[in-house]
């Protein structure tokens, strides 16, 4: 079966390990887990009728993007770049995060999920900054780990984008 590595990327507590566990295991848990080094998942998604193993790298969150061991994303074949709907800040680190890992790994595809969409009432990131990211031909999806909204869809956008 073809392999392929994907990695979370984002700054801290915008979901990424809840995006993780809800593709992966289908659950949400509100109990606070900070990432320790590195979390490794296996997920089997298909791509037009074919079948692809999806090997999922979830990496320590720290707020200082120094400390991201960019090692870790050797390999990968694509990544998820997240941000908080709610914390503006977290958009921008985004960007900065995204120039940053096209020079550590080359420009291989990401999605860019927008998560804590159940959340809507408090968002401070609004229609005005996704335009912006459409201009940049970003694909965007606004994602809940907790109801698990878009979360499988993202997944697969990422997959058809790796092998399609
Ligand atoms: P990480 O540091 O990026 O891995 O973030 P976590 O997955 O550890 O999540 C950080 C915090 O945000 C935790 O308290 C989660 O329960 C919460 N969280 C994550 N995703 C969502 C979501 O979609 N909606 C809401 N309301 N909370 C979320
Ligand atoms: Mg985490």
């Amino acid at each position: 079966m073809i392999q392929k590595k994907i990695c979370m990327l984002g700054s801290f507590a915008v979901g990424k390990t809840s995006l993780a566990r809800r593709f992966v295991e289908g659950i949400f848990s509100d109990t606070y887990l900070t990432t320790v080094g590195v979390k490794i998942d296996k997920k089997v998604v298909q791509v037009n009728g074919t079948e692809i193993n999806l090997v999922l790298w979830d990496l320590y969150g720290d707020d200082d993007f120094q400390k991201i061991r960019w090692s870790h994303f050797n390999g990968a074949a694509g990544y998820l770049l997240v941000a908080d709907g709610t914390r503006r800040a977290t958009l921008e680190k985004a960007e900065f995060l995204e120039e940053r890992a096209r020079k550590e790994i080359g420009p291989v595809p990401f999605i860019f999920l927008i998560n804590k969409n159940d959340l809507a009432g408090e968002w401070e990131i609004d229609s005005e900054n996704e335009a912006q990211l459409a201009e940049k031909n970003w694909t965007v999806f606004r994602t809940s780990a907790k109801t698990g909204e878009h979360v499988d869809e993202a997944f697969a956008q990422l997959a058809r984008k790796i092998v399609g």
